[in-house]
């Protein structure tokens, strides 16, 4: 992994190269839905943004609280979520999240990650989205973008998004918590990409250890 000074110069370049918090995480109607961001999350499991969005529309369009959740049947909810995949398995996911959000916490997403992380379906990405986007926490959430690039640089040498969000917590600076999310994952969808990460364009290649091993 690269020391500690340069982890700092890395964040540095990046919050100079890519937009930060505020342009990306509010929309024109202000804060998202706790409750239902809990959902969009559950749905965005091996999707594509897109499929995810159409999933969404369709189930929120016929149920937009817990209560309401629980009305429909299994399978009215695996029916309009179908475009996300994995559809059975995450109807049932959201039967069990709705029933224990209602019976742990009236209906009420809680604020932190452990209570989060307490109820069916949400796993550390989608607690820390939430805690991010929806509670407006100082927290990276790391998503596949994010995992890759940090360990690409050597920002993180982990080999799931879990340890890597572990690993990210430490090491990363308390001025860079609160956009480093937003950094990390523009960064990865524009210029360290999947396939083909382009290296010629990068502001932290001489500190890259992928570029080092690579070239
Ligand atoms: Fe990604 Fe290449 Fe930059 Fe390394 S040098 S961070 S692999 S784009």
């Amino acid at each position: 992994m690269i020391s500690t000074q340069q982890v700092e110069e890395v964040y540095r370049r990046l919050a100079k190269a890519m937009p930060g918090r505020t342009k990306d995480a509010k929309g024109p109607k202000g804060q998202p839905d706790p409750f239902r961001s809990c959902i969009s999350c559950m749905l965005s499991a091996q999707s594509l943004d897109s499929n995810t969005a159409k999933a969404s529309k369709a189930l929120f369009a016929l149920a937009r609280t817990p209560q309401q959740m629980l009305a429909l049947s299994d399978e009215e909810v695996a029916a309009a979520i179908k475009p996300c995949g994995l559809y059975n398995n995450k109807a049932r996911n959201i039967r069990k999240f709705c029933t224990a959000l209602l019976a742990d916490h009236d209906g009420v997403v809680p604020r932190t990650r452990e209570g989060l992380l307490g109820l069916p379906g949400i796993g550390r990405k989608c607690a820390d989205i939430v805690m991010s986007f929806v509670f407006d926490e100082d927290v990276i959430a790391v998503d596949t973008h994010v995992h890759r690039v940090c360990n690409r640089i050597g920002l993180t040498d982990a080999k799931t998004a879990e340890k890597t969000a572990e690993q990210l917590e430490d090491r990363t600076p308390e001025w860079a918590l609160r956009d480093g999310h937003f950094w990390l994952i523009q960064f990865g969808k524009r210029i360290c990409l999947s396939r083909s990460p382009k290296c010629g364009e990068c502001p932290v290649s001489d500190l890259c250890e992928f570029y080092a091993e690579t070239t």
